[in-house]
């Protein structure tokens, strides 16, 4: 087989890792958690919702992936809102005539808790996806203490694409 029609869905996959490192801002899902000891550390602003949302849907367009397009040795990223890598995908794939239509992400950390700034993320995602918030969707969970001598976030996000309508 050598094309598929346009109108049928694609999946993307995406997953990111940052380290939780004192005095720095914990931005996640473009929300800042502001009581939080520790925030992900990494070139950009490190929000790593942002960054695996991103090549999820970078991937289901078939396009180069994050680091890529934005790699970390370019001085241009340095300290940058992830919001600015996600816009960038989701001009990309408008381009192609692709929209994403379903979001499904799950968070793992100790700290911050996710379940207060849950809904938060869920909307501010939802607007910058041009989506009802019932189709982002985000659940958080703990890492049971594994690794405790190192403190990460760990990332997983799964999106639908498909035509724009
Ligand atoms: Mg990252």
């Amino acid at each position: 087989m050598t094309s598929l029609p346009d109108s049928l869905p694609r999946i993307g996959l995406g997953t990111d890792r940052h380290r939780l490192v004192p005095d720095r801002a914990c931005w996640l899902g473009g929300v800042l958690f502001g009581d939080c000891p520790v925030g992900p550390d990494g070139h950009s602003d490190g929000d790593a919702v942002l960054h695996a949302l991103t090549d999820a849907l970078l991937g289901a367009a078939g396009l180069e992936d994050l680091g890529t397009l934005f790699p970390d040795t370019d001085p241009t990223w340095q300290g940058v809102a992830s919001e600015s890598f996600l816009q960038a995908a989701i001009e990309r794939l408008a381009a192609i005539g692709l929209h994403c239509w379903s979001v499904d992400l799950v968070v793992q950390c100790d700290q911050p808790k996710i379940a207060p700034q849950r809904d938060n993320i869920r909307r501010h995602l939802a607007d910058l996806l041009a989506l009802p918030v019932d189709r982002v969707n985000l659940k958080g969970k703990t890492r049971e203490g594994v690794d405790a001598e190192i403190k990460a976030v760990d990332v997983t996000a799964v999106v639908l694409i498909g035509p724009t309508v």
